[in-house]
């Protein structure tokens, strides 16, 4: 293995067992072609299945592949930030396993970032037909939310799946927050991108690790990470309710004075109270959504812990 490859390949696996080969089936023969030297990191993310002993396989026939061992599942953001801590490309790719990320396009992305003078190429998927409408649907909401509330802007449509120059992933590495929203991070880092289309195929085998509970989380751990606006919301509120307040106070006010005391008013009262106990909660609730990740963030755990690396 040469000292500083052209390329790294970070590949996070949890769970591969059936993608790898068809995996390493694919990349070598289109990496081989290109020419270049290149490495692929391969982080264990502590599968219970056999993706670490098919890895260890495939590396007796491909030198260049390395692997890092987690000692448990830290989730793909902990493997990818693995990946790219022990990377010593000059580009770093991200992919996935399961063939979503098709191989073919690295070559195109290489030309890119050696002929156009950017330090950043993204493959952004031209062609969401394959994903379910729901899933499009809470996508779409999630970019524009996220754009919205926070100061960057991060591209639609566009994964972890992108080359990335030297420069760009030693800025990624410096950043050492815990929750790493990783799409945010890349956007953090900022540099010049260009972007490649593609179609992203369906899964090649084994399955998604993702549900809506944990894409809800996901996004709300990109939002919270990026932006301090939900914070402001109840002050927005606040001074909202706080004027409507005042408004019909003084007109109680008067109304009790002109035309006496009224008494029924039951439906308001109870109306009034469950309402605004409701919006206490939430703003306490997106208060403790901010402090949880602060308790998280101040006890500087390590964000994985490796095992041995192969
Ligand atoms: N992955 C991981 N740790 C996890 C979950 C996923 O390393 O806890 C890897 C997984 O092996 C795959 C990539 O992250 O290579 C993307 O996962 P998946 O295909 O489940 O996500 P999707 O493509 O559905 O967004
Ligand atoms: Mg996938």
């Amino acid at each position: 293995m040469t000292e500083n490859p052209e390329i790294s390949i970070v590949l996070p696996c949890y769970n591969e067992s059936e993608a790898v080969d068809s995996f390493f089936g694919r990349i070598i023969p289109v990496l081989n072609k290109l020419a270049l030297s290149y490495e692929i990191i391969c982080v264990n993310d502590g599968s219970k299945d056999d993706t670490l002993e098919k890895l260890i396989e495939i590396k007796k026939t491909v030198s260049q592949v390395k692997i890092v061992d987690f000692s448990k599942n830290f989730g793909k953001d902990a493997a990818m930030s693995a990946g790219l801590d022990f990377s010593r490309g000059k580009c770093v790719i991200p992919m996935d396993c399961d063939l979503q990320d098709p191989p073919e396009l690295i070559p195109e992305m290489v030309k890119i970032w050696k002929s156009q003078n950017v330090d950043v190429v993204l493959a952004k998927r031209e062609d969401r037909s394959d994903d379910s409408l729901a899933k499009r649907l809470t996508a779409w909401l999630f970019y524009k939310s996220f754009n919205q509330f926070s100061d960057l802007e991060i591209p639609e449509n566009v994964g972890d799946f992108r080359l990335m120059d030297r420069k760009v992933v030693n800025v990624v590495n410096s950043f050492h927050e815990r929750k790493r929203f990783m799409k945010g991070l890349f956007a953090l880092a900022g540099f010049k991108s260009a972007y490649v289309g593609y179609k992203r195929p369906v899964r090649s085998g084994g399955q998604s690790k993702w549900n809506y509970w944990k894409l809800w989380n996901y996004a709300l751990d990109g939002i919270t990470s990026f932006s301090t606006f939900p914070l402001k919301l109840s002050t927005y509120f606040g001074l909202f309710v706080t004027l409507l307040a005042f408004l019909r106070g003084g007109w109680i006010l008067i109304r009790t004075i002109v035309f006496g005391i009224d008494v029924p008013g039951y439906a308001s009262l109870m109306t009034a109270i469950l309402f605004f106990g409701g919006v206490q909660l939430l703003s306490l609730g997106i208060i403790g959504e901010y402090l949880g990740r602060i308790y998280l963030e101040t006890k500087q755990r390590p964000l994985y812990v490796v095992k041995q690396i192969l």
